[in-house]
């Protein structure tokens, strides 16, 4: 075994001064080349930056030939180098040319030398080049060389996200890691935003990596590592709901992985080899995101997740910076999140934010419907743009397409200026729309209403010129409040939306908390299924203290004009009926109070829960109303959690078997000559409401940017030719026909806009 001369230490405190040493960019290369292959005895010491087009140019070596550089080149994947690239995982081998692997470069006369030792170049997760040390003797490289060479290898990342390569990278290739980059995601909340970058959860940029005291450093991180696993235990045992509800479960991770000797070793053993015990962290977190962008196992890649999270937790600690919550926003931000809970978005100043951007998330996530209910532009899985971008970033988000561009290209920014000029024109096109009544062509009078739940959308019905609020999400208010709006809050805020509505309609449906509606200031135990457990008026009736606050608040605001009260998720007629005397008992008191009753009270019941089809004969007579869930109904019909986008988009939401049950609850409220509103998110797209309108629905409620095209396509449409193909198609349809195909077909037959 070769000992290396003064160690990785030494090594790095050269590599170092070479940095700060005023060299051109080549030059610097060669030198740092020379000064590792001196240091661990080798032959060879390469150097191979993966270029945009994926293909790995050597750009320095020792030891091979000095005209190969920039000339050989290798695909990824492509002989060891390319594996290493590929797989970013290190490869240290006796007899290279064995290797089935081995691509032979005669180029850079690398004949004599057979044993190898390569190592990924990983910056954020990303693989941008290979370090190789190759000697002629076949020997093997011990774990202390390929250790060492890791620990280069870190600081060579450093130094490529930053050094100007221009003059050495020939025209079309490109190695900067700030280049721009496109994310093909998910439009959850359409429209155009141009901003900056704001990290929800910051990514913590190391700046020193040389270590001067090894000692010091390992006392660092094992204080760092102390305090860490206390305020993971702090927040496990706090009791707080948002804790234990949908976080208990990742900080649990965290406190195993706190805990992992494994990865404390590799911690101490990356400061033993120079590094700070910050550089060190960021080391092992490079190996772990490479690790985690190349799992396809959506388990392992989630706690993989975690454990990157937990690294930046340690590493906030080591410098000394909080979470990036309260922070001041830049002007147009863009917010860029793994995945939050919508309380979370709530928090953030709705004046400055532009767009929200998730590596996660569904459209019927609450956070989705929250971003567009504030009419934010949202894009969920977006895949690893967290560690791709960094504060600051220029960003375009496309709401449309899920596009999203970080740091775009001059070019791709005017296509978008262009596109947000022309979505202005069509806003402008369905603004002139605003006083034309929905009506389909052969006369029948479509309803359309917003979906809210916070003051800053009531406006939007002006714009709009829809019929009303057809679900006010009062939860909303819940849960942006630090603590428990009292009831003279919530008088303010119903009081506010009905002046703002000027006298249209507002459905305010009754608090629906639990699930991922995380009300902060709530304790709650954790659940194993939250969307199944004790959410919304099962925590209601179980916490009558809470709905009287809300009905008394709703009952005064409303005094003298007509209220219209919706109760979510019930699940038999008896809990409905349970509500309805609660509600009218309130109702009887008002007079000893000395506040006027509503002019007209009207209490309908959501369908969203399935076991209620089944009672819809003894629902109906009880109800004013009803209004239907669809994002909860159709998620508990296909037994697919709406919230997670594996299978969230299984099943199509105008599927046969959900249509027919949509139009079972549609049939027996006209045959009770009940009203029902559709109110879930299916009502806002054009296809689906065409679906919804087919099976005799004529009351939708959107998000209001859905308003204008929706009415658009009411305006095109000839109701009875629609609901005739598509009874047909219910009935008797093929059964391998999409009821979308036999939609998107009649809409362009139709010339309808969809
Ligand atoms: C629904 O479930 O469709 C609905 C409107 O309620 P929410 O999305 O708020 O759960
Ligand atoms: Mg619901």
């Amino acid at each position: 075994m070769v000992t290396a001369i003064g160690g990785p230490r030494v090594l790095l405190r050269q590599l170092r001064e070479t940095m700060a040493e005023p060299l051109a960019s080549q030059e610097r290369l060669d030198k740092i080349v020379d000064l590792i292959a001196e240091n661990m005895r080798a032959d060879v010491c390469s150097f191979y930056v993966l270029r945009d087009d994926s293909a790995l140019e050597l750009f320095a070596t020792h030891g091979l030939r000095r005209d190969a550089v920039h000339i050989t080149t290798l695909r990824l994947g492509e002989g060891l180098v390319g594996l290493i690239a590929a797989e970013a995982e290190p490869l240290s081998l006796q007899n290279a040319p064995e290797h089935p692997s081995f691509a032979y470069r005669p180029e850079t006369g690398e004949d004599p030398f057979f044993s190898f030792l390569g190592v990924p170049v990983l910056r954020a997760g990303q693989t941008l080049g290979v370090l190789v040390v190759q000697n002629s003797e076949r020997r093997v490289y011990g774990e202390d060389e390929t250790e060492a060479l890791l620990t280069t290898a870190t600081l060579m990342a450093e130094m490529i996200s930053t050094a100007d390569f221009d003059s050495l990278v020939k025209p079309g290739s490109d190695i900067d890691l700030r280049r721009p980059r496109m994310f093909e995601g998910i439009g959850f909340s359409e429209g155009i935003a141009l901003g900056q970058v704001v990290l929800h959860d910051p990514r913590v940029i190391v700046t020193n990596f040389v270590a001067d005291d090894t000692d010091a450093e390992k006392l660092k991180l094992d204080e760092a590592l102390k305090t860490m696993r206390v305020s993971i235990d702090e927040l496990l045992n706090s009791g707080d709901m948002q804790i234990q509800s949908d976080h208990r479960e990742i900080l649990e991770s965290y406190r195993m992985f706190a805990h992992d000797r494994g990865w404390v070793r590799r911690l101490e053993e990356a400061i033993d080899s120079g590094l700070t015990a910050e550089a060190a962290v960021e080391r092992v977190q490079n190996d772990t995101r490479a690790r985690m962008l190349r799992q396809t196992d959506p388990y392992i890649r989630e706690r993989l997740h975690d454990l990157d999270d937990l690294a930046n937790r340690l590493l906030r600690i080591l410098i000394g910076k909080s979470t990036g919550l309260g922070k001041e926003l830049p002007e147009n931000a863009v917010l860029v999140a793994r995945n939050m809970g919508p309380a979370d978005l709530l928090e953030y100043d709705r004046t400055k934010l532009r767009a929200v951007v998730l590596e996660d998330g569904a459209a019927t996530a609450h956070v989705a419907i929250v971003a567009r209910s504030v009419g934010l532009v949202a894009v969920g899985q977006a895949e690893n743009i967290v560690s791709m971008s960094e504060a600051g970033d220029d960003i375009i988000v496309d709401g449309f397409s899920g596009a999203v561009h970080l740091r775009p290209t001059p070019d791709i920014e005017a296509t978008y200026i262009d596109k947000v000029r022309l979505s202005a024109k069509r806003r402008a096109h369905y603004a002139a729309l605003r006083d034309t009544l929905p009506i389909t062509r052969d006369g029948t009078r479509i309803t359309l209403l917003h979906n809210s739940g916070l003051l800053a959308d009531m406006p939007a019905l002006e714009e709009t010129g829809a019929d009303g609020v057809g679900l006010f999400r009062t939860e909303l208010q819940f849960m942006i409040a630090s603590k428990m709006p009292r009831v003279k809050d919530q008088v303010e805020l119903y009081s506010e939306a009905l002046r703002l509505a000027g006298g249209k309609p507002i459905v305010f449906r009754l608090l629906d908390i639990g699930g991922d509606k995380v009300v902060p200031y709530m304790r709650s135990q954790a659940e194993e299924n939250p969307a199944m457990g004790w959410r919304s008026l099962r925590l209601a009736l179980d916490r009558p203290a809470l709905l009287r606050t809300q009905v008394r608040a709703l009952l005064q605001a409303s005094a003298g004009l007509p209220l219209k009260l919706l109760v979510p998720m019930v699940t038999e007629t008896v809990e409905f009926l349970k509500v309805k005397r609660f509600i009218l008992r309130e109702v009887e008191r008002l007079p000893r109070l000395g506040i006027a009753p509503p002019t007209t009270l009207e209490i309908g019941a959501m369908i969203e829960v399935p076991s209620l089809l089944f009672e819809l004969d003894h629902l109906l007579p009880e109800t004013d109303f009803i209004s239907i869930g669809s994002n909860d109904l159709i998620q508990f019909l296909t037994a697919a959690d709406r919230a997670n986008p594996r299978v969230a988009r299984n099943y199509d939401a105008i599927g046969r078997p959900r249509l027919r049950a949509l139009k079972l609850i549609v049939d027996a409220a006209a045959k009770f000559g009940k009203p029902v509103t559709m109110c879930g998110e299916l009502a806002g797209r054009p296809v689906e409401a065409l679906a919804l309108l087919s099976i005799g629905m004529t009351r939708l409620s959107m998000g209001a940017s859905s308003i204008g095209p929706i009415k658009e396509m009411v305006l095109g449409l000839d109701l009875a030719a629609l609901r005739a193909e598509m009874n047909h198609y219910l009935e008797n349809g093929e059964t391998d026909g999409s009821a979308r195909e036999v939609l998107t077909e009649f809409a362009e037959r139709h010339s309808i806009a969809v």
